[in-house]
């Protein structure tokens, strides 16, 4: 339309991108007021095995907003990440794990729970990254072996040499990495055997159309392969039903995410969830 006519061509006042830019701005000042106000709150989405024991569970950044209600990290997490607000955001993920993690160090039913946490670009990018990570496992005292960095390719492969430093020095500290939404980026197979990973994490898009689909098919068992090969574990995110599972666990994966399980829940919930959890099939290997 603005093409057809070339006096509008370049259009300044377009009330719809100034809509957007108003918008934009507002969450972005809605964004700085949440961090200071307190409104994030996570949720913890159980990680089960093929036993169907709990491993651990993946946090997952809400924002608890008056008058909005719940908003979905992917409403925000972008934003967060254009205006940097994602570092004080990130920070205070990973010391809620970290807490969490020192008291369930404590607990019998609880003291071998992994937690992973996702972690942003910028935030990795930061020179000091390693040494906040260390502080506060110091602070906090919790098992540095049971947090989990869940990393992206994406966010790896903008500065390989640099991520293979920075995730050599994390490792000394004795926390772990898992690639997440894996098979989604660049996949240069070279580099996937350089970086120090303990677990790739199928993403939920090749899952979704399991086992119906020939193609996502092969990528699964591919992937699962890979890691055998590799020597790194496996799991799949965004597992919603039986036949998925079934996939997954005759291909040889042998750990799961999804709402067959449970959905994010309040810790409170997964406490209970923990307590009450009855396995499927407790004689099965
Ligand atoms: P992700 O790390 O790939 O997280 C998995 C997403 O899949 C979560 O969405 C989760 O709620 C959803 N999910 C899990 N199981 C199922 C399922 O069976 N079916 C379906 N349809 N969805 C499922 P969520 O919580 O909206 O998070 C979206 C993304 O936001 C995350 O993707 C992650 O990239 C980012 N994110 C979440 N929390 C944080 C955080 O604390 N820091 C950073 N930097 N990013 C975060
Ligand atoms: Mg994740
Ligand atoms: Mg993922
Ligand atoms: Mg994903």
């Amino acid at each position: 339309q603005a093409k057809a006519d070339g006096r509008n061509t370049l259009c300044f006042f377009d009330p719809e991108m100034q809509a957007t830019v108003i918008e934009r701005a507002t969450l972005e000042a809605a964004l700085r007021y949440a961090i200071e106000d307190q409104q994030f709150i996570v949720h913890y989405q159980p990680q089960i095995d093929k036993r169907s024991n709990i491993i651990g569970a993946e946090l997952l950044l809400r924002w608890k907003h008056p008058e909005r209600g719940m908003v979905r990290p992917d409403e925000f997490i972008p934003l967060a990440e254009e205006t940097g607000l994602i570092l004080k955001v990130g920070r205070w993920v990973l010391e809620t794990a970290c807490k969490q993690l020192k008291v369930w160090a404590d607990q019998p039913y609880f003291q071998n729970l992994n937690l992973a946490v996702n972690v942003s670009q910028c935030q990795f990018r930061e020179d000091d990254f390693t040494d906040q990570v260390r502080q506060i496992l110091e602070e906090t005292g919790a098992p540095p072996k049971r947090l989990k960095l869940e990393l992206t390719e994406s966010l790896l492969i903008d500065d390989i040499e640099c991520s293979i430093n920075k995730m050599h020095s994390l490792r000394a500290l004795g926390v772990e990495f898992s690639l997440d939404d894996f098979g989604t980026g660049y996949s240069s197979l070279s580099y996937l055997t350089q970086l120090p990973l303990e677990q790739l994490k199928i993403d939920r898009s090749f899952i979704s159309t399991l086992p119906d689909s020939h193609n996502d098919a092969v990528v699964v068992q591919t992937i699962i392969t890979m890691a055998q090969s590799l020597k790194l574990s496996v799991i799949a995110e965004g597992v919603e039903n039986e036949a998925q599972k079934q996939f997954l666990e005759q291909h040889g994966c042998t750990n799961y995410q999804g709402y067959l399980f449970s959905k994010p829940i309040t810790v409170t919930e997964f406490d209970a969830f923990v307590a009450t959890h009855i396995p499927l099939h407790p004689h099965q290997n």
